[in-house]
């Protein structure tokens, strides 16, 4: 993208937000031929709750269209080279699987139902794992009993491929330190008030994440999306098996780890916490180092016990927010009654779909794509959705 110290005066796409769906969006965009303006309200692309994440990557949901954004987005990071001009080892990729693993001898035919419901969606690199098979691949998961081994499971580092969609983004403008306040259709397309003045643009997309729900009210836009905080903390530790680990789920409870280099990210995802109104950033709990240990301790003991033997300063923390549709389902497409007025919004795990969001935000806005086919439009909640996956385990499914 090319830094722009002025604002344009017209344009014909404008993207409100540069997190990682907005840059994707300016890439796919560009490759359609469209001449894009990206604005951030922050001082710089990918500020706000994408360098947070985790950037792990899976195909495997209970939902059709889950598996389908996956899939498609995992191909593409397998060939991004092919894509982007950039080497997947330059963004911290690594294929390492996934973990989903039990504790309790009575959740072991869940897996296998779960297992089931996969395997008829299309998800082909699972299978269940039983002990001793498990201790002998696995060592340090302690109690487990069983879990699903998911072989697509990879994860990517989310500031790395932001940046990796901005420079490829090579024609795309971007105006940082930009908020949009307001949008006034007219004309042949919009007037975007923003904190610097005034520009007319054709189109207009809104990939603000947590603040796009917000945002949209003023449409009468009503958007079925929980937002909620989601954070990390990295932990130094350098053992070999924890580097080579997949990602480490405890589906009881919703807690999981993943190795970075020189240690591990460790995490919870509470799936009834209420939703919040998005600030500026969040702010770690007190006490939320010690809740996820407690909850990953029963399959990894041993990380657990080196966590607790370091000082308080070994430790880093991160936070951000996640944004969950109703049906867990991304929200892309037309905002339906206004003309030139799209959205990419409600991701709750927009590092890994952003391959497939941003391509499907294009083939809408070019027309390639009817909206009315389009099964991530917001038309889906005229009528009564659903969460489609049966496997609840911790918001897992
Ligand atoms: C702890 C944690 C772990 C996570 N783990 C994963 C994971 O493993 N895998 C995964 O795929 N995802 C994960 N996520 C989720 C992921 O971070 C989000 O889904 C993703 O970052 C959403 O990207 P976005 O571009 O929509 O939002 P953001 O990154 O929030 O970007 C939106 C941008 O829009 C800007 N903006 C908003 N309103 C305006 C306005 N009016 N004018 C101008 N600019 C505006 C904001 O400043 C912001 O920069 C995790 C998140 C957290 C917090």
């Amino acid at each position: 993208m090319l830094q722009s110290d002025d604002l344009p005066r017209s344009a014909e796409t404008v993207i409100i937000g540069g997190g990682v769906i907005g840059a994707s969006c300016a890439w796919w965009l560009e490759q359609a031929g469209q001449s894009v303006t990206v604005f951030e309200r922050r001082h710089d692309l990918g500020t706000y709750s994408t360098p947070n994440a985790l950037g792990t990557i899976r195909t495997q949901y209970g939902s059709p269209t889950l598996v389908s954004l996956a899939q498609e987005s995992l191909a593409f990071y397998r060939t991004i080279g092919d894509h982007l001009d950039v080497d997947v080892d330059e963004l911290g990729w690594a294929n390492q699987g996934y973990l989903y693993l039990v504790s309790n001898p009575d959740h072991i035919e869940r897996l296998h139902e779960s297992l089931a419901m996969y395997t008829a969606l299309g998800v082909t690199s699972s299978s269940v794992v039983e002990q001793p098979e498990l201790a002998e691949r696995f060592p340090f998961v302690g109690d487990a009993v069983a879990a699903i081994f998911h072989g697509d499971g990879s994860w990517v580092d989310p500031t790395r491929i932001t940046r990796a969609w901005a420079d490829a983004a090579t024609n795309t403008r971007l105006c940082t330190e930009t908020e949009v306040v307001g949008l006034e259709a007219g004309g042949s397309g919009w007037t975007v008030t923003t904190n610097r003045g005034s520009i007319e643009s054709e189109r207009v997309v809104v990939c603000g994440g947590a603040r796009a729900p917000g945002f949209l009210a003023q449409f009468g836009v009503e958007s079925p999306v929980k937002i909620t905080p989601r954070y990390r903390v990295f932990i130094p530790f350098d053992d070999e098996h924890h580097q080579r680990a997949p990602l480490i789920i405890n589906i009881a409870n919703g807690s999981y780890w993943r190795p970075v280099p020189g240690g591990v990210w460790l995490s919870t995802a509470d799936v009834d916490e209420a939703s919040v109104e998005p600030g500026e950033g969040v702010e770690v709990p007190k006490g939320f180092l010690e809740r996820c240990l407690d909850q990953i301790e029963p399959v990894s003991p041993a990380l657990a016990a080196h966590a607790r033997s370091l000082p308080a300063a070994a430790f880093t923390y991160a936070g951000g927010y996640q944004s969950y549709p109703i049906d867990d389902e991304p929200i892309i497409g037309e905002v339906p009654g206004y003309d030139g007025l799209f959205v990419n919004y409600g991701h709750w795990a927009g590092v890994m779909l952003s391959p497939a969001s941003g391509r499907l935000l294009a083939d809408v806005v070019t027309g390639r794509i009817n909206d009315q086919d389009n099964p991530c439009s917001l038309r889906r909640f005229d009528a009564d959705v659903e969460r489609l996956s049966t496997n609840k385990f911790g918001g897992w499914g």
